[in-house]
């Protein structure tokens, strides 16, 4: 059976190996037992019950709460040669009746539905006339109160599943559940004797980080000027903020949109699509955006505030990368963020026993915020998994910041605490320590205690910090409930008893050089990505549905010039090299011909490498800026000619200043001359940087030296 599973992975799919666990869950599949299956977000976890529903008689149901997902899933498929529909209310009746006639008469492998539709009458009557061999059920967490996600339309599954005639086989499937929650899965399920399935929840492509008490503006701006060739999300608490970033990155002339519970229904569509179409390059938007993004070139996704819970961050953070593709997650940290969670659950509808559940997962989500340790660790040991190594990749692997000795700021705080005996939250240690004259600590006495007052020249706000470290690193708890109070851990004694130090690392964000993924960008791969936005847009479907990036990348790698080089490639199936292959094959040729004239001119190999190397007739500037002259960019010159980019940018200024024609704004984009003038003026000329830290981060030095050289400033 597996052999016959792995030969459609290849044949339809394109790919030659299942990932870990694939293999696993579905041999459990056809072997007839109920499966649970934990995979992490780009796990595979759709192929998990694709194979199966392809492979047994009958037409498999998925019930998934995601309605943008279902559509997209089911193009997906339709484009993989696999009849697919589904069921959900963003269909007209006609297309729900053309549907419910073609599932009767057993027309599809696989049908989609939102759990709302099964109890609709009309839903009850074609189960009794369809054969169902298997039944999925994604995002399979929302079946849980214990989950972050609960959604009572989940609830009624497993009753809904009894009454069936012939029980089909059940597997739910999830990215994030902690043993309890599985287990609740399970239970609320009726799944029988199920086959459980975790595999690890680390995600080896993504770089986690935390930057606390940055300048979140500046940091953004930054980040995107650093890589302008990646598309990512922005995650930011409120409407109001979510307003106001975007506002902010659209007057730095970044091509964003914005996506929140308060817009138009018409215009969230219409933003979702223009990022799915790669129409914009980054989404600011609530967490409103988000569910059923399937997106898979996701390169960063940044988090202006700390969210509620791992669960959710981790899911919010994981849409970063589902192609495998490197990418970055960065938390943007600041104290008061705690202050904004706290509120929303006290003002939430849960009763106490989900508030207080909720406080209990917000304090894990404040340590993550401040831990030392490995951030990757630090999750999957969340989720219950147990001796996972350091990542290497997160800001907390790789500051090398030195860590400075605090055991005696660790003692003073620790024995305030120890005094306190665990019946105050950690204001009140805090307020004891600073040596506050508050009204209950007077009416209390907890001015006579002797560590009163020990922090008397610090700020409360960084005596708080400080405490929240404490907790971070496990040398006190905080209790659950819904008043948390503070008390030392066994941790905490061999410090308090100066047998062992304590050290902190000043916290800084430390990313990895810029991922590899642009550096990987190729002309080649460039035009690949051209070609697909313009077949992608005649079939009105995102990008993505036809090709990844990281297939185009391949691709570009290799080249393949035959349908049958092409299928060689990852993520190539039969449908699609028959559907694309010829266009694809285009594409290529063509740019190995346009690639061996990079100057547009008709040259032997041999004059033309001296044209890139320069000679004494032609001075290495004026050789890059007739390539510029042709129209390649500053990176393409750098790559052909294998020196640096601002070399490049060196010669070409030079060369516009010895009076060569030059197209000024592919130099200096639009709406920034002013600015520079401005800059320059403000800042005069002696040194440039100033005038570039004057300047939004977009703004380049090769923007700043074209000015310059325009209005013959020197
Ligand atoms: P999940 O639902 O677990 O987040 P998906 O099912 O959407 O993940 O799969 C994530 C991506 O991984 C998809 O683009 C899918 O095509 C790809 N993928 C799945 N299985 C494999 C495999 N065995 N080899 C290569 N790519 C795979």
């Amino acid at each position: 059976m597996l052999e016959e599973a792995r030969a459609l992975l290849k044949r339809v799919y394109g790919f030659d190996e299942f990932r870990p666990g694939q293999a696993d869950i579905i041999t459990g599949l056809l072997e007839g037992r109920d499966t649970l299956a934990i995979l992490p977000t780009g796990g595979g976890k759709s192929i998990c019950y694709q194979i199966p529903a392809l492979l047994l008689e009958g037409t498999t149901i998925v019930i998934s709460p995601l309605i943008s997902l279902m559509k997209d899933q089911v193009d997906a498929l339709n484009r993989l040669g696999i009849p697919a529909a589904f069921l959900n209310s963003s269909l007209g009746a006609a297309e729900y009746r053309t549907v419910l006639r073609g599932a009767a008469q057993g027309e599809y492998k696989l049908l989609y539905i939102a759990p709302e539709r099964l109890d609709a009458p009309m839903f009850s009557s074609l189960m009794e006339q369809m054969s169902i061999p298997l039944i999925a059920i994604d995002e399979a967490h929302c079946v849980s109160q214990w989950g972050h996600d609960f959604r009572p339309s989940y609830r009624q599954l497993a009753g809904w599943i009894s009454r069936l005639a012939d029980r089909p086989l059940v597997a739910g499937f999830t990215a994030t559940a902690t043993r309890e929650v599985a287990r609740d899965i399970s239970e609320m399920l009726a799944l029988r004797s199920p086959n459980v399935f975790v595999t690890g929840f680390a995600r080896s492509n993504l770089a986690l980080s935390v930057a606390g008490g940055v300048d979140k503006r500046r940091f953004v701006r930054s980040f995107l000027a650093e890589r302008p060739d990646q598309s990512g999300i922005i995650y930011a608490a409120t409407r109001k903020e979510v307003e106001q970033v975007c506002d902010d990155l659209q007057k730095q002339g970044i091509s964003v949109a914005k996506y929140h519970g308060g817009l138009a229904d018409e215009e969230r569509m219409q933003a979702q699509e223009q990022f799915r179409f790669d129409d914009v390059r980054v989404m600011v938007a609530t967490n409103a955006f988000g569910m059923g993004i399937d997106k898979p070139n996701v390169r960063f996704v940044i988090h202006w505030q700390m969210p509620g819970d791992i669960e959710s961050y981790y899911q919010e953070a994981g849409r970063a990368g589902r192609d495998g593709d490197d990418s970055e997650c960065v938390l943007l940290f600041s104290p008061q963020d705690v202050q904004v969670q706290r509120f929303l659950i006290e003002q939430g509808t849960g009763d106490d026993d989900r508030r207080a559940i909720q406080m209990s997962k917000l304090y894990t989500m404040m340590n993550y915020s401040r831990t030392e340790r490995c951030l990757q660790q630090y999750i999957v040991e969340y989720f219950g998994e147990a001796d996972v190594a350091a990542c290497g990749r997160c800001s907390s692997c790789l500051d090398d910041t030195v860590a400075t000795d605090m055991t005696a700021d660790a003692q003073k705080a620790l024995s305030c605490a120890g005094r306190m005996k665990g019946r105050f939250g950690l204001t009140m240690v805090a307020k004891v320590l600073k040596g506050s004259r508050d009204k209950r600590i007077l009416e209390m006495g907890l001015d006579r205690l002797t560590t009163y007052g020990l922090f008397r020249d610090w700020a409360e706000k960084e005596i708080t910090e400080w405490l929240y470290w404490l907790v971070a690193e496990g040398y006190m708890r905080v209790s659950d409930g819904a008043y948390p109070t503070v008390s030392i851990t066994a941790r905490a004694l061999p410090v308090l008893e100066g047998k062992e130090q304590v050290f902190q690392k000043r916290k800084e964000i430390k990313r990895r050089a810029s991922t590899s993924v642009s550096a990987a960008s190729s002309p080649l791969f460039e035009a690949l990505r051209g070609w697909r936005k313009e077949a992608a847009a005649r079939e009105n479907v995102p990008p993505f549905i036809l090709f990844f990036d990281a297939t185009l990348r391949e691709m570009a790698d290799a080249k393949p010039q035959s349908h049958e080089e092409l299928l060689s490639i990852k993520g190539v199936g039969s449908a699609k090299a028959q559907k694309y292959g010829d266009e694809i094959i285009e594409v290529i040729r063509a740019h190995a011909g346009a690639a061996d004239h990079p100057a547009g001119k008709d040259q032997s190999s041999r004059t033309q490498r001296e044209t890139l190397e320069g000679t004494e007739d032609q001075p290495s500037h004026l050789v890059s800026m007739a390539l510029f002259q042709a129209g390649h960019t500053v990176k393409e010159i750098s790559e052909l000619r294998g020196m640096g980019k601002v070399t490049i940018e060196g010669h070409i200024i030079r060369a516009a200043g010895e009076g060569e024609a030059v197209d000024w704004p592919s130099i200096i984009p639009e709406g920034q001359e002013e600015l520079i003038l401005q800059a320059i003026e403000e800042q005069g000329i002696d040194k440039l940087k100033p005038i570039k830290d004057a300047l939004p981060a977009e703004v380049t030095y090769f923007a700043i030296h074209g000015v310059m050289c325009k209005h013959d400033i020197r």
